[in-house]
């Protein structure tokens, strides 16, 4: 039986960031999975950080997903500094586009929305879409440009996450799934069914898995898979110079010439394949939206499961039955944006039991007593 501070369930992106910031606090920590770091839905992310598409005005989601993104300079840059690694990070701003006169007044609706909150946005017409972007399709009739918007290589981040964790003494030990959290003496156990880890709290941080896990007599949350299926293209020529988000898919240009184009959103289950269905609604979309998407190769589909719950939003907080067990899971859209908030809000409720006010939106006691 091995035993640490705090033993983390999945190595995600959330579970991986978790893990680096309680491990560069002091604690000792294992993080438990059967797959290597990033390889749930964070390998099929997209990596955007995109807070004013994202998440509707007014709903809770954009104030914790605006604080996060504050947060993700510092982030990125100690992770980078502690790993040695180089993770792609941009903050390129994203062009919202629309090909119909209709949802025009949408756009104007929302730039004057970041405007109450004196955020730098601006509303293009059709002549200025384009020549910002000239790939752009020409039945562009509009878009709207927020400069504060930016897209990280989520794998590359969530690896370089694990080994920053493993410098400051985190242990991932063989591959291995938690098969129950039960309670042990004044802490808890892990069991995968060859080894037992014990910490003096665990962090359950498994994604759309969570609601699979069998945790001491307690219901699992309400978490579900959602699946996303992702194309990576390699572009040929002039780059775009940012996230363009069109109506049936948006695009990420990477610095290497790599197009992202996501994504679907499919309740299939556990379901992980890519399905022609998938990949051709995607490449339609794609060239509706760059025509010249069609000279690109195709370097490979993704599919991920994103970890949705009933009302979108994340599953954070203390367990209301079992002592000394914090969730950090149900990311669904966002997990990549929301990592450096979540890693902080549990770090502090695990280390100093400081509640952060995200608590109040994302306690896990809304679905009753978990
Ligand atoms: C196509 C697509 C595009 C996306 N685009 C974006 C985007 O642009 N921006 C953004 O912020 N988010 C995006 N997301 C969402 C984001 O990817 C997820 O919210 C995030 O990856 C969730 O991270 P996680 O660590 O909670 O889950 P995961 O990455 O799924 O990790 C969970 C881990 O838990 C492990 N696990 C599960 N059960 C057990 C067990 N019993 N024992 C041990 N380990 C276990 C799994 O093996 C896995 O490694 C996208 C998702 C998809 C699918």
């Amino acid at each position: 039986v091995a035993s640490s501070d705090v033993v983390i369930v999945g190595a995600g992106i959330v579970g991986c960031a978790v893990a680096y910031e309680l491990a560069r606090r002091g604690a000792t920590v294992t993080l438990v999975d059967d797959r290597a770091p990033g390889f749930g839905a964070t390998q099929a992310s997209a990596g955007m950080l995109v807070p004013y598409i994202e998440a509707p005005e007014g709903s809770p989601l954009l104030e914790l997903t605006v604080r996060s993104l504050d947060l993700f300079d510092r982030f990125v840059g100690g992770v980078c500094a502690e790993s040695g690694a180089a993770v792609e990070y941009r903050r390129t701003g994203s062009l919202e586009v629309e090909t119909r006169d209709e949802s025009l007044a949408r756009l104007r609706e929302a730039a004057a929305c970041l405007a109450r909150r004196g955020v730098s946005a601006e509303l293009l017409d059709a002549a200025a879409a384009r020549a910002g972007e000239p790939h752009l399709t020409a039945e562009v009739v509009g878009g709207l440009l927020v400069p504060a918007h930016g897209f990280v290589a989520a794998g590359a981040l969530t690896a370089a996450l694990a080994a920053a964790a493993a410098r400051r003494g985190a242990r991932t030990p063989e591959a291995g799934r938690a098969r129950l959290i039960a309670r042990s003496g004044s802490g808890l156990v892990v069991e995968t069914g060859t080894e037992r880890f014990v910490g003096g709290s665990v962090v359950v941080a498994a994604g759309s898995w969570t609601g699979r896990l069998a945790i001491d007599g307690v219901v699992p949350p309400p978490v579900r898979p959602v699946r996303g299926q992702l194309l990576r293209l390699a572009w040929s020529g002039a780059l775009l110079r940012r996230i363009v988000w069109g109506e049936r898919c948006y695009v990420v240009p990477w610095h290497d010439g790599t197009l992202l184009v996501g994504a679907t959103v499919e309740e299939a289950g556990y379901d992980e394949r890519t399905t022609i269905a998938g990949v051709r609604d995607l490449i339609d979309a794609a060239c509706d939206l760059v025509p010249h998407a069609w000279t690109a190769a195709l370097v490979d589909a993704r599919a991920g499961l994103r970890p949705g719950t009933p009302d979108d939003l994340p599953i954070v907080g203390k367990s209301g039955v079992v002592p000394r067990l914090v969730y950090a899971t149900g990311h669904y859209r966002n997990g990549v944006l929301l990592a450096p908030l979540t890693a902080q809000v549990v770090a502090d409720l695990v280390l100093e039991d400081r509640t952060d006010p995200m608590i109040a939106v994302t306690n896990p006691a809304r679905f009753g007593a978990l």
